[in-house]
């Protein structure tokens, strides 16, 4: 991928200590090698190569101490100057009920799921958001809007579904009826861009004078995305991008392209297929995530979604009275939650590739082994693991179909963890961690 790729460039410009010009332009063709193999645009490859490497020979940096950090600082910063620099918010006329959003983008590049994942985010604000189902050119494209608003709990306005101006504009109406404050307006796509959906959803905008037009762009789209987003840039114009299926093995190109190439900004990004997938868009994070950097702060808050009180609580427990088997059952299950090792693993830095050197060993499978095994344990065991005998751990391995060797695992595992919990312990009664207050 191409955060292994800036990796090692940055890891053989480490190895070096002082570097010379010549390791510098070696390092700035395998950045430019490795964008471009992203399918980042190749003009914006070129503009950024070339500051980066500007910046990157002078002598404060090359004379400094630590010129590999220095370079990729540099780097660091310019890739979050190309994803915009700050972040981007959702703007909302404050003096308007109800706020329209409409969204546009080809077919398949994630509209309708993202009307449904905006729709999720904004009411999780306290808005209460209308989905209007303006794409009447297929038949099935309402009924998956309907789908996705009756598992969210959002109202649908579907109206004939033959006349899209025609339901966005009724939907305005009904939103007003309904006290609901904010309509999301999906519509039609086309696999090209075609003079038909271009007239269409310029119809719609003139009818429904949308806060913000959204252009949803699949990050799987390569090259050709600069081409796409300039077309609607022209004809419908929009204030800035949805960002889809960046969970998938999509080389990011676009994401990095986009800005620089319309000025237009980055506000989200889909990084899955269920509601609750779509993010606020942080340059500097992305940059981050894009040097393999790790996105502490994307953890924190996936964590801090998920846990509650009695989370909390439990943590605080552990960190008192040591830690038992279903702690560590509970723990494995909050990281399902948090969207699964795969995820988090992507905001770690060096975990993707520690995990994929040793397939299978932290996937979902396991989990539901480590599951069965822990409740084949008595309560007094899970507590206790230090007091199961050879004996107990055959009758534990047949109680839960898995193998002696896969208790023994666990049995270890469990005592490395508990191991952590003690120096953490340690740490904590000394005042060096700060108890988290809420
Ligand atoms: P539309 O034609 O623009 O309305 O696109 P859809 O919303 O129907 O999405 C097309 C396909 O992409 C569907 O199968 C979606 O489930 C899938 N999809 C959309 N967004 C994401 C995403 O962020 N990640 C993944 N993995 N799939 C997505
Ligand atoms: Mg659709």
């Amino acid at each position: 991928s191409l955060s292994d790729r800036l990796q090692d460039t940055f890891g053989r410009l480490r190895g070096k200590g002082r570097l010379t010009e010549d390791d510098i332009n070696v390092a700035m063709r395998e950045i430019r090698m490795a964008l471009l193999e992203a399918d980042v645009n190749y003009r914006v490859v070129k503009g950024f190569v070339a500051r980066c490497k500007e910046k990157c020979l002078t002598s404060e940096v090359m004379d400094s101490l630590t010129p590999a950090q220095n370079v990729v600082k540099i780097v660091l910063d310019e890739l979050t100057v190309l994803l915009g620099s700050t972040d981007s918010k959702l703007t909302l006329a404050q003096n308007r009920t109800p706020n329209v959003i409409m969204l546009v983008g080809l077919q398949g590049s994630g509209k309708t799921t993202a009307a449904a994942k905006l729709a999720y985010l904004l009411k999780g604000q306290g808005h209460s958001p209308l989905l209007a189902a303006c794409d009447t050119h297929r038949p099935a494209a309402a009924d998956q809007l309907a789908t996705l608003g009756g598992e969210i709990g959002v109202s649908v306005y579907r109206g004939d579904g033959v006349d899209a101006v025609a339901v966005a504009s009724e939907a305005v109406r009904e939103a007003v009826d309904h006290l609901n404050d904010l309509v999301i307006v999906d519509t039609a796509g086309r696999l090209q861009i075609d003079e038909e959906m271009m007239n269409e959803a310029v119809a719609i905008k003139r009818a429904v004078r949308p806060d913000q037009i959204l252009m949803v762009l699949d990050a799987m789209g390569g090259q050709d995305i600069v081409n796409v987003v300039s077309e609607f840039a022209t004809r419908v114009d929009f204030d800035g991008v949805i960002m889809s299926k960046l969970d998938g093995d999509a080389r990011g190109g676009g994401a990095l392209s986009v800005r620089e190439v319309t000025g237009k900004p980055i506000k989200f990004v889909s990084m899955g297929e269920k509601p609750d997938s779509l993010e606020v868009f942080h340059p500097d994070r992305m940059a981050k995530r894009i040097l393999g950097m790790g996105d502490v702060v994307g953890i924190i808050e996936q964590a801090e979604k998920v846990a509650d009180e009695q989370q909390v609580a439990d943590a605080e427990r552990m960190l008192r009275e040591g830690f038992t088997m279903d702690d560590l059952l509970s723990q494995m299950q909050q990281i399902k939650k948090m969207g699964g090792l795969q995820k988090i693993a992507g905001m770690i830095p060096g975990m993707e590739r520690a995990m994929a050197q040793a397939p299978g060993a932290a996937d979902e499978d396991q989990l539901v082994r480590i599951e069965a095994i822990i409740h084949s344990m008595t309560r007094g065991e899970r507590v206790r693991p230090k007091t199961i005998n050879g004996q107990r751990r055959r009758r534990i391995a047949a109680g839960s179909g898995r193998s002696v060797q896969e208790v023994n695992q666990l049995i270890k595992q469990w005592g490395e963890m508990n191991k952590m919990m003690g120096k953490m312990r340690g740490l904590t009664q000394q005042g060096a961690v700060g108890k988290k207050s809420r």
